[in-house]
């Protein structure tokens, strides 16, 4: 493995089969499938694996309530994470549990019984909970909170996303995949149409075949392709209380915070949504955002003062958070801490009061219509693309890795992405875009 400044003594060649940018969970489970297919992979990691959102995330294995364009996704990653540990031979505190969202209103009771019945050919297991299951899964529920019901998907389940990342990033070594960490590509390198490459450090590494699996970063990495990916992000912020003292099987979403039971017995909570960090990319891709921000204006509001906020936060102490550290400052929304714990102690009040042990925040990258983009673009031969999963990405990052690894074999993917196309910006047109 290279670090930085180490790459020329440990990265022998100058050509691979594939290239691999970013080293989050979907660009570590490609470079692991990929190598245990006897590729030849190098992976590039600006900072550390698992340093981006997929080891800061909430840690939700989740089929239920997904768009049906990438259900097929989900339902084959839950198959992956089923067998993973067995599969990379370590620990990923996998836990299957099951999945209850909560529904506060008639109308979200009818969303969900709608759901329900369009995901029914698809052999997915939810069920909808009365208030007698409810009470007994979650006997812990405040009464007369106004709950209206629930579904519950049992073969949904949760891992701990710094480990998992890890887990691939280390089973991919064991298959012979090369690594450099700590450098930034700067470039993704073509010649007449086709990728042959990318830069870093001032240096060409080449490869027939590319995958941009950057995370936030992946726009501006193909857009001078001509690629056009609108993204954006989303500053969303995780909270993780002192351990409790009994077991909480199941990943639960309360009407803003999702709820979990970490490896080590701490609730871990996220509200949804989050700020929208002002940068020049939100004014670039603005039109594209303003129907969400019509229907949904609470959780898309965007925050004009996070240029200023290194200045801003100069003397504030560093996130306690027990993960791996990126060179980004993405700190924790202090509100947003006090709403998850808020809701949680209202909804379930023996888990009001809890310690925080930890607080951090990460950038979920996302696209206008909240479903990624996954596979080749039809500009630029030899490049995969695997971004804008939109806060989903966690979940299904294994079968990411597995359906990138058949494509660098030009083989046909195991799963249907074929409405995930990284060509459909193009193809929609600006002004006519809608989801
Ligand atoms: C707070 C929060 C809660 C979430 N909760 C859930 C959940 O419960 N369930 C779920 O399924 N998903 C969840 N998500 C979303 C999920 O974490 C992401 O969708 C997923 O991790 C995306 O993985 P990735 O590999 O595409 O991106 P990332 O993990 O962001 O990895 C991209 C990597 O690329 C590196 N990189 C960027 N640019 C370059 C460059 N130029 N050169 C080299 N390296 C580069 C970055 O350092 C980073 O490590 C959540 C996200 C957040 C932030």
């Amino acid at each position: 493995m290279a670090q930085g400044s180490g790459i020329r003594s440990t990265v022998l060649t100058d050509t691979w089969d594939v290239i691999i940018v970013g080293g989050g969970i979907v660009g570590c489970s490609a470079a692991y499938y990929a190598a245990k297919s006897g590729l030849r992979v190098l992976l590039f990691e600006r900072d550390t694996p698992g340093s981006g959102q997929s080891g800061r995330n909430l840690g939700f294995v989740r089929q239920q309530a997904r768009d049906f364009r990438e259900l097929p996704l989900a339902m084959g990653a839950l198959k992956l994470w089923e067998g993973l540990e067995r599969d990379l031979g370590r620990n990923v505190g996998w836990f299957q549990g099951g999945n209850i969202a909560l529904a506060m209103t008639d109308a979200e009771r009818e969303q969900h019984a709608a759901w329900q019945s369009e995901a029914r050919p698809y052999g997915l297991d939810t069920v909808t909970l009365d208030a007698s299951q409810i009470m007994a899964k979650l006997p812990h529920l405040a009464p007369g909170v106004g709950v209206k019901g629930a579904m519950f998907t049992a073969s949904d389940g949760r891992a701990e996303p710094g480990r998992a990342t890890r887990a691939f990033f280390d089973a991919a070594l064991e298959h012979g995949a090369e690594v450099i960490l700590g450098s930034r590509v700067s470039k993704l390198e073509t010649a007449a149409g086709q990728v042959i490459g990318v830069w870093s450090g001032g240096r060409l590494f080449r490869a027939e075949t590319v995958v941009c699996a950057a995370g936030a970063n992946t726009a501006a990495l193909v857009r001078p392709l001509g690629i056009l990916l609108p993204q954006e992000i989303i500053r969303a912020t995780v909270v993780k209380t002192e351990p409790l003292a009994e077991p909480f099987p199941y990943c639960l979403s309360c009407p803003m915070t999702g709820v979990r039971q970490s490896a080590d017995g701490a609730l871990v909570l996220s509200v949804a949504g989050g700020e929208y960090d002002i940068r020049w990319d939100s004014i670039r891709y603005a039109r594209w955002y303003l129907k969400l921000r019509r229907e949904q204006p609470e959780s898309s509001r965007i925050n004009y003062l996070s240029p200023f906020r290194k200045l801003l936060s100069r003397n504030a102490p560093p996130p306690l958070a027990d993960i791996a550290p990126t060179s980004e400052n993405v700190p924790p929304n202090s509100k947003r801490i006090q709403q998850a714990l808020n809701e949680v102690g209202h909804f379930l009040p023996p888990f009001a009061g809890l310690g925080v042990r930890a607080s951090w925040a990460g950038y979920i990258d996302t696209l206008p219509d909240l479903v990624p983009a996954i596979g080749a673009s039809t500009k630029v031969s030899g490049l995969l693309i695997a971004t804008g999963f939109s806060g989903h990405g966690f979940g299904l990052g294994p079968m990411v890795g597995k359906v990138l690894s058949q494509m660098m074999r030009a083989q046909p993917p195991c799963v249907d992405i074929s409405q995930l196309s990284p060509d459909r910006f193009e193809r929609a047109g600006r002004m006519t875009f809608s989801r």
